[in-house]
């Protein structure tokens, strides 16, 4: 018989009934290709297909058909990169299963409590989907068991790879003992792609439909939504995530770029600014540092950056869209060159998506909204940079030669593990500080948190201001000053009381700092506009950093926030906390 309907497909009948229900009528044609010879003979594959393809029936209907659902553990397991996509996969796959009783399908992402995920993990679901990071925070509390996992899927595992999850990835399919079955999707073939096919795969068959190519196809355009406020904070958290980044950042003023770059090096990371306000002879120092691998990026303007010419450059970071998108295509073409690939990032808010759409019709390719990484993944991701660091390290031959022997006599009693241990946790421990306390900068996730008590970060703080009504304030006019000055969302401001010479409003607590630098550079009518915090802090405020460099290490030591917590279990790194470097 000719496999080229659903009805012909040798599968279980509930799940023939869900999609007829469900309207589909004709398989698209990965799922032509792929769904009968997984329903046959569930052996390892790849399918390299997009988004929109019908990729999710073409390995969800062969999963659902082959899970026992009299067996109460987890038997799949589908790792996407994204809670969006996760969240979509799930709810589409409990359409699909809909008519097969007693079947549970449970997604895990991140910027959500996991308590309520515990307890669904918990209640043993066949099929799970995953976020990396998130999976992996089961997995260090003991929540999940990967144990009796037979069939594992990857989608989208190129944009999992471009975001960084490699090694996660690595970590989760080194613990699924009895995994049997692994399906790779993809909508890109890249030699990473294929390592983890070397690596955890066998004898496995590749599907591909046409992908519709486009003119810069190695560029991946990833963007990360997160409210104004926090734009800063979620370019740390990205330089963060990439430790051994070479890239660019644009921003859109000559004044940004030189900020920017220079909190940045307080904080001690190796960038530098590029911009039309620095003579020609600063530029080209700077240019010679950048190309010597002195500086890991540059913050650039649009201008100043014409004159780079380099084709190494891994990130294109946009502090801030260009106005103009035809300016995009020229930042993101600073990377991905001489047959490279290369990945452009933007930092977007919630507003911002619509200029994404613009930009993804003028480059025709798909932009990747992509989550902003928490603190564990952050952590675990330098990690395994260290550890790479450390595998790949070439010492000269007579290197520390003549305190060979005091070495050796200092580690004497000491055993590998303790002291791998050690050497990892001096390491560690800036970026385990820094991150112990860092919120959710993914908009919409913010105050949520994780379960956590109120930190500053998502409770109010209620700021004083010396303008009031002799100013010619209102409540409401008060607010759209506050917003215009700061470009904050309206939203943000509450409880205005206007009195003759002054003012009060409450903001959250991870807000406060920024709203009140950039307010406090501010002036009306002539008058220079001071802003303090109404109430007293609780426990100091003290502001700024410990600063200093971080040796040959891109992030520097910041030391934001006291303890650490990257023990056995890494727990989340969630609550709220502070903003923009400032310490409680
Ligand atoms: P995906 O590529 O898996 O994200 O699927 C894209 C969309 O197409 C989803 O909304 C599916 O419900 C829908 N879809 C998948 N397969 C079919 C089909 N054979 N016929 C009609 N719609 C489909």
């Amino acid at each position: 018989m000719l496999m080229n309907t659903f009805s012909s497909f040798p599968m279980r009948e509930e799940l023939t009934r869900a999609i007829t229900d469900l309207g589909f009528e004709t398989p698209t044609p990965i799922q032509l290709k792929v769904i009968p010879h997984l329903l046959e003979n569930p052996t390892d594959i790849i399918g390299l297909a997009q988004t929109g393809t019908g990729k999710t029936a073409a390995y969800g209907l062969p999963l659902l058909h082959h899970v026992d659902i009299s067996v109460k553990h987890v038997q799949c397991l589908v790792l996407s990169p994204t809670r969006e996509l996760c969240m979509q996969i799930q709810e589409e796959m409990s359409k699909y299963g809909a008519q097969m009783r007693g079947l549970r399908v449970t997604a895990v992402y991140g910027g959500v409590p996991i308590g309520g995920q515990i307890r669904e993990v918990k209640s043993n679901p066949q099929v799970i989907v995953a976020t990396p990071g998130r999976l992996i925070d089961l997995l260090e509390r003991k929540a999940i068991s990967l144990e009796h996992l037979q069939y594992v899927v990857l989608d989208e595992a190129d944009e999992m790879l471009n975001m960084g999850f490699r090694e996660d990835i690595d970590l989760i399919l080194k613990n699924t003992p009895s995994r049997e079955h692994t399906w790779l999707f993809s909508a890109t073939m890249s030699n990473e792609v294929r390592g983890i096919a070397k690596r955890f795969m066998k004898d496995w068959k590749e599907y591909s439909v046409a992908a519709a190519n486009t003119t810069n196809e190695n560029i991946d355009h990833q963007y990360f939504v997160t409210n104004h406020h926090n734009r800063f904070e979620t370019l740390r958290r990205l330089l963060d995530f990439a430790p051994g980044i070479y890239g660019i950042i644009f921003t859109r003023t000559k004044q940004d770029a030189q900020d920017v770059s220079e909190k940045l090096m307080k904080m001690g990371y190796h960038v530098s600014p590029l911009h039309g306000d620095m003579d020609q002879k600063m530029r080209s120092k700077v240019m010679e540092r950048f190309k010597n691998r002195q500086l890991q990026a540059l913050v650039a303007t649009d201008v100043a950056a014409r004159g780079i010419d380099v084709n190494d450059i891994t990130h294109v970071i946009n502090y801030e869209l260009p106005d103009d998108p035809e300016v995009y295509t020229h930042r993101s073409g600073r990377t991905a060159r001489a047959g490279k690939s290369g990945i452009c990032m933007s930092i977007v808010s919630p507003k911002q998506i619509s200029n994404i759409r613009q930009i993804e019709r003028l480059v025709k390719q798909k932009f990747h909204k992509s989550d902003i990484p928490d603190g564990a993944e952050v952590v675990r991701k330098r990690l395994f940079f260290y550890l790479e660091q450390i595998a790949t390290a070439e010492p000269q031959a007579d290197f520390a030669k003549l305190y060979w022997d005091t070495m050796h006599e200092q580690f004497a009693d000491m055993d590998k593990d303790d002291l791998i241990r050690k050497l990892m946790w001096l390491q560690l421990k800036d970026t385990i500080d820094a991150y112990q306390d860092s919120e959710d900068l993914n908009a919409g996730f913010e105050t949520k948190g994780k379960d956590r008590g109120l930190s500053r970060g998502n409770r109010f703080v209620r700021l004083f201001i010396n303008v009031g009504e002799k100013d010619g304030f209102n409540a409401g006019k008060l607010v759209q000053f506050i917003t215009e000055s700061t470009d904050i969302e309206p939203g943000i401001v509450d409880r205005v009381t206007v009195r003759e010479m002054s003012s009060f409003f409450n903001v959250p607590g991870d807000a406060a700092d920024y709203i009140i630098e950039h307010l406090s550079q501010k002036k009306h009518k002539g008058r220079k506009v001071r802003l303090e915090e109404a109430e007293q802090r609780s426990g100091g405020g003290g502001v700024g950093y410990k600063g200093g460099s971080g040796g040959g290490d891109f992030r520097g030591k910041q030391g934001q926030r006291g303890g650490a917590r990257f023990s056995g279990d890494v727990k989340s790194y969630g609550s709220k906390e502070g903003f923009k470097g400032k310490r409680r």
